[in-house]
């Protein structure tokens, strides 16, 4: 028996191995490894060589079973984002080319003009499969992955299948998840990180718990039967505002940059078993940090895993000082095969540029934010993640985001969108930030929200904050 860990063939090793191991525990039950293993070689007969099917679910079985059957037969696989609307759907159905659809029926009402099974008739295509078996080696179908949309219409990326155990292992080596853990992923699977995670459990023969929508009560009561549980910051965020800590070995974070505030409240109240990934569709998993680098230093990202190399660059591509702000290149065995348009990312010796800035100090990656989000104020740079981090300290601050707005005098100015309780006002917040950071990093406009613009991927959408509602002031008096 070989150990194989490509989606395909992970389910028959896990078959083969530990047949009656859970697999799946999600809100329709318990799966089996080698119930999923036989249920989507009889699925993988609905869909055809070659083909590209998209998957438009929660997370949950059909997910799952849709993504191997497709791997087994060597269908393309198109990861559509649960958040998109019925005009982006059809657009990213045309550019990719989709030819069939599978959906979770509560979709029903965006879903564009292509072939559709629903995710609730799957159980019915598996028993009226043909039951003849799979080719061992189907020609080896795409795997498309949509980025989070952050910065503007999402692009398909082509993921590689992991070509060996090596990615995997080295980043075990930073975080102790075990063979045969239970692993909660409430983190999206369309999403590359929920992905990254899904077959990092392949490989450990995990059984995965999931969720269809993200609850924090359930999700902390899911955990108090697991030994992990995969999550975006904003879910970290929203489960401790309830009361229970279960006991986990591992709480892995990735997507978005985890608020330092939210980092030590987790490593006190869960205890040291906070993991912070950094990375991103393109080259997958970039740096990690473990709690002991956390303790000490909240708002790292840590350290690239073995085999991953990391530049800090100038806009020359020239290394820049230790503690200098540049932008960060990553290579590894992970990259990706660039768009689906055809297009890439910029590239130097096989270092792949991740769109983000930031700064290594005594050895750890400290991520500024992204490169087209710095905002330049009467010529100063100001990175908004730093007045972010810092305002989040501030007492009654439950969200916030900053964001550059055109100023005729400074080309660009500061405004803060805030998300917290009655006590805040917005020279409080001018205050804070005038007390602790440069001049040129107060916002002028100070807006409070009910909450802010975030995508599926649990992201803040920074060119939707402006057209939120908000309550507040635009910019203070002249002079102030
Ligand atoms: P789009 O490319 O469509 O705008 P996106 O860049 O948000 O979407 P993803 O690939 O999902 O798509 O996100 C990767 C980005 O998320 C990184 O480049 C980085 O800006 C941010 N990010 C991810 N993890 C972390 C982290 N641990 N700390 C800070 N930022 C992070």
């Amino acid at each position: 028996l070989q150990w194989d860990i490509t989606l395909a063939w992970g389910y028959r090793t896990g078959a083969a191995r530990h047949p009656h191991r859970a697999a799946i525990i999600d809100d329709d039950g318990v799966l089996t490894y080698a119930e999923v293993d036989e249920r989507t070689s009889a699925l993988a007969h609905a869909f055809h060589t070659g083909e590209r099917v998209g998957l438009l679910c929660r997370n949950g079985r059909a997910f799952v079973e849709t993504l191997t059957a497709c791997t087994k037969i060597g269908a393309d696989a198109v990861l559509l984002n649960t958040g998109l609307s019925a005009g982006q759907l059809a657009q990213v159905a045309r550019e990719q080319r989709i030819d069939q659809l599978v959906a979770d029926r509560e979709f029903a009402d965006v879903l564009p003009d292509v072939p559709t099974y629903f995710s609730d008739e799957l159980d019915s295509l598996i028993l009226n499969g043909p039951g003849t078996p799979l080719a061992r080696r189907p020609p080896r179908g795409r795997l498309i992955v949509l980025t989070s949309g952050t910065t503007g219409a999402p692009k398909g990326a082509h993921r590689p299948e992991p070509a060996s155990l090596a990615p995997a292992a080295a980043l075990l080596s930073r975080i102790p998840l075990r063979y045969g853990d239970v692993i909660s992923i409430t983190s999206p699977l369309f999403h590359t990180w929920g992905l990254a995670a899904f077959q990092l459990s392949l490989v450990l023969g995990a059984t995965l718990v999931l969720r269809r929508g993200f609850d924090p009560a359930q999700a902390l009561k899911d955990a108090e039967r697991c030994t992990a549980m995969f999550v975006v910051p904003v879910m970290l965020q929203r489960m401790l505002e309830t009361p229970h800590r279960p006991k986990l070995r591992v709480i892995a974070t990735s997507g978005s940059a985890l608020p330092p505030k939210v980092t030590t409240r987790v490593l006190e109240e869960f205890g040291p078993v906070l993991y912070n990934l950094y990375g991103s569709t393109e080259v997958s998993w970039a740096s990690i940090a473990t709690p002991e680098e956390m303790l000490k230093e909240p708002g790292t990202a840590g350290k690239p895993p073995l085999g991953t190399r990391l530049a800090i660059v100038d806009d020359h591509g020239v290394p820049v000082a230790p503690g200098e702000t540049g932008r960060i290149f990553v290579g590894n065995d992970m990259l990706f095969h660039g768009y689906t348009n055809g297009t890439g990312k910029e590239s130097v010796d096989g270092l792949m540029s991740t769109g983000d800035l930031g700064y290594v100090k005594d050895g750890l990656l400290f991520v500024a934010g992204r490169d087209d989000e710095m905002i330049v104020s009467g010529g100063e740079n100001v990175y908004p993640r730093e007045v972010e981090d810092l305002l989040s300290t501030l007492d009654g601050v439950r969200e916030v985001s900053v964001t550059g707005v055109p100023d005729d005098n400074f080309g660009q100015r500061l405004a803060a969108y805030v998300v917290g309780d009655e006590s805040l006002t917005a020279d409080r917040i001018r205050a804070h930030v005038k007390a602790n950071l440069a001049r040129f990093s107060v916002p002028r406009d100070v807006f409070f929200l009910d909450e802010l613009p975030r995508n599926a991927a649990g992201k803040v959408v920074k060119r939707e904050l402006r057209e939120a509602p908000a309550r507040g002031s635009g910019q203070p008096p002249a002079g102030s």
